[in-house]
């Protein structure tokens, strides 16, 4: 269904960004999976990781995913975590319930973006390298991953309402 939109991509290509945009766009509530695993936790990602691992956080974020989508019949933006396509069983679910977009970015602008983000400094490290090469480095491990989950790739450099608008128009396509 058009009405249940789930976002894909890495960490910092603009998924809650541009999420909550296009949910006021469309009319829809907007639930952030990251915001959701912390709220119903009462811990941050960081916290989550030290005292489960990542397959702890990964678990409670699969459950965030169609919690989400269950809790709101209707139609919902779904802005997802960058890992959530790891699992197969999410990029299917994703693909069989929903439109998925890919925020596709080149991981310069990543790494730019994730420097001059106070918040990300509270993220775990995926692989203990610096912030350019961690970027490089899984972007190319997931790229083929948010591509194999998503209908629909989005240039994650354009301003947030230009992506908006690009979606717009993908939807009103494919309900002609
Ligand atoms: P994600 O949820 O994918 O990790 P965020 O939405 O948190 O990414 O965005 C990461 C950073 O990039 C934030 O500082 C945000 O303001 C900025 N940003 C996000 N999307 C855009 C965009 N389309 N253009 C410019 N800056 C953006
Ligand atoms: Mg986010």
């Amino acid at each position: 269904s058009p009405s249940l939109v789930f976002l894909v991509g890495a960490r910092a290509s603009g998924k809650t960004t541009v999420g909550r945009v296009l949910a006021r766009r469309l009319g829809l509530p907007f639930v952030d999976t990251d915001a959701a695993v912390a709220a119903s936790t009462g811990k941050t990602v960081a916290e989550i990781v030290a005292a489960e691992g990542w397959p702890g956080f990964r678990r409670r974020e699969s459950a965030a995913l169609r919690a989400a989508a269950a809790a709101h019949p209707g139609g919902v933006v779904v802005a997802t975590g960058g890992g959530m396509v790891l699992a197969a069983e999410n990029r299917a679910y994703m693909r069989a319930q929903g439109v998925v977009l890919y925020l596709e970015a080149p991981a310069a602008l990543l790494a730019a973006r994730l420097a001059c983000d106070p918040q990300a400094a509270q993220r775990p490290s995926l692989t203990g390298l610096d912030a350019a090469q961690e970027a490089a480095r899984v972007l190319a491990e997931r790229a083929p991953l948010y591509a194999a989950a998503a209908h629909h790739r989005l240039d994650a450099a354009l301003p947030p309402e230009q992506i908006c608008a690009a979606v717009a128009d993908l939807i009103a396509l494919a309900a002609e």
